[in-house]
């Protein structure tokens, strides 16, 4: 079994020193296994090692901060939750708890110590996070985590209808684990996800936020979207339109919601490109025709796709530069692709660098959710992708800061204010163009004469 880190073991040894129970538990036990099972399995994508370790113990909190004395810091009293600092990072540990009765669907009512460790494992949302390793490597699981982890299920521990509705983003939480993981959903945990959905109405959006972003990044992110669409309009009503809508056209062999998760599962897990795929269609039912021969046609439904998405991801409290960037994705994804230097250089000019790189992937993977005798188009991104490849390698100038010129330069011709601006706007459109040399002779020359 992989080890235990040096500053958790040590946490985990004063505490068992000074008379206490102290075991790792949670996330940490779960992945370790899945890692050790993998390997076994001889998995190619090995599950990386847990990062957080978190530690649970019999301790109250206080007597856990009679124990580390200076470093430990009350982190979380009011749950129980004291971090402990160590040469390799602060390590949280939280006393034995079972939570009172659930008020509205996310926090409990109280919560009260206890003295026992199968007690707090029964508060915690999915076998397979209701496990717990001791220092000599005993594993406590009375819900059968660990064999819910060999055979590949997400179960909830007890009654799910009952967990779901005490705290609603489980439902959420069970849907990133199934995606990151690849866990299968027991059928009465995976049906009470879409009975009890509604009541994720009532988790705060960042909150769901959260889960959502790690959900979409994870490698069976399709298999668990595709499972539950209904889940997701708890939140996000608009994505519903998309399943089932037959696109009417030779390009299309799936509807738009598969379109739109098979493009997802044809990204790199990078979180605004991931998104930007499961959302670029989203204004395509709301923009469909059909011409006189019966083809459908979605004209402007990039614009309707920001814009649908742009509600999406406000109401969710998306961070500003995250929903600009996907926006910005999403209304370029149906634009041709770049095929000359100045073409390239334009797009670069607007996008920079790394996010013409996210929109190439996005292209690719929308083309590659598109009818396979359309795949061809894969060379052209190619051959976009070859261009920018090459301008980068020759510094081709860009932006404003690669220029030849600066203000100063320009304030020295005797321009002044809001002129100097635009004047090195305008150098900088003709230099993408070609039409100047990125040279400070010529430039300099140029702003003289004009
Ligand atoms: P990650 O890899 O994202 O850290 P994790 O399982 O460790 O996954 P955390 O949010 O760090 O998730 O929570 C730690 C543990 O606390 C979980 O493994 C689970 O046992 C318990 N837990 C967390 N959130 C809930 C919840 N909403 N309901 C019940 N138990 C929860
Ligand atoms: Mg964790």
């Amino acid at each position: 079994m992989a080890a235990i880190p040096e500053g958790v073991r040590e946490v985990l040894e004063a505490l068992e020193a000074a008379g206490h129970e102290a075991w790792c538990v949670g996330g940490c036990v779960r992945d370790t296994l899945l890692a050790d099972l993998r390997m076994l399995n001889g998995a190619r994508s090995p599950v990386l090692p847990p990062e957080d370790w978190d530690v649970t113990t019999s301790a109250l909190p206080e007597e856990t901060m009679a124990v580390f004395g200076e470093r430990a810091l009350p982190t979380g009293l009011k749950h129980g939750t004291v971090t402990v600092r160590t040469a390799e990072g602060g390590v949280e540990i939280t006393t034995y708890r079972l939570d009172g009765a659930y008020r509205d669907h996310r926090h409990p009512e109280s919560v009260t110590f206890t003295r026992s460790l199968e007690e707090d494992l029964a508060r915690r949302d999915f076998t397979v996070n209701a496990m717990a390793l001791s220092l000599r490597g005993e594993l406590r699981d009375p819900f059968g985590g660990r064999a819910d982890l060999e055979e590949g299920w997400l179960r909830c521990v007890g009654d799910p209808d009952r967990r779901f509705q005490e705290d609603a983003l489980r439902i959420l939480r069970g849907m990133r684990f199934s995606a990151v993981l690849g866990l299968d959903e027991e059928d009465e945990t995976e049906r009470a996800m879409d009975r009890n959905r509604e009541l994720l109405r009532e988790i705060a959006p960042e909150r769901i936020w959260t889960e959502l972003v790690k959900l979409l990044c994870g490698r069976y992110a399709k298999e668990a979207l595709d499972n539950h669409p209904l889940v997701i309009s708890a939140f996000w009503p608009e994505v519903l339109p998309m399943v089932g809508f037959d696109q009417r056209n030779i390009h299309h062999c799936c509807d738009v919601w598969n379109h739109s998760t098979v493009a997802l599962a044809n990204t790199p897990p990078i979180p605004e490109l991931r998104c930007a795929a499961f959302l670029h269609d989203i204004g395509k039912p709301s923009t469909f025709t059909l011409d006189e021969s019966g083809v459908g046609h979605f004209y402007g439904h990039a614009k309707a796709s920001v814009d649908l998405a742009e509600g999406m991801l406000r109401r969710l409290r998306a961070p500003s530069e995250f929903r600009k960037r996907v926006l910005r994705l999403i209304a370029w994804h149906d634009r041709d692709i770049p095929r000359t230097d100045k073409g390239v250089r334009r797009a670069l000019r607007l996008l920079g660098e790394e996010e013409l790189r996210l929109l190439l992937a996005l292209k690719r993977a929308d083309n590659l959710a598109q009818a396979f005798a359309y795949h061809g188009r894969q060379l052209e991104i190619d051959r976009g992708e070859a261009i920018l490849d090459r301008l980068l390698a020759e510094d081709a100038c860009f932006s404003l800061k690669q220029l030849a010129v600066n203000g100063n330069d320009l304030t020295a011709l005797g321009l002044r204010g809001p002129a100097v601006g635009r004047a090195l706007e305008t150098l900088l459109s003709k230099v993408v163009d070609g039409e100047l040399p990125n040279q400070r002779a010529a430039l300099l020359e140029f702003v003289t004469e004009s």
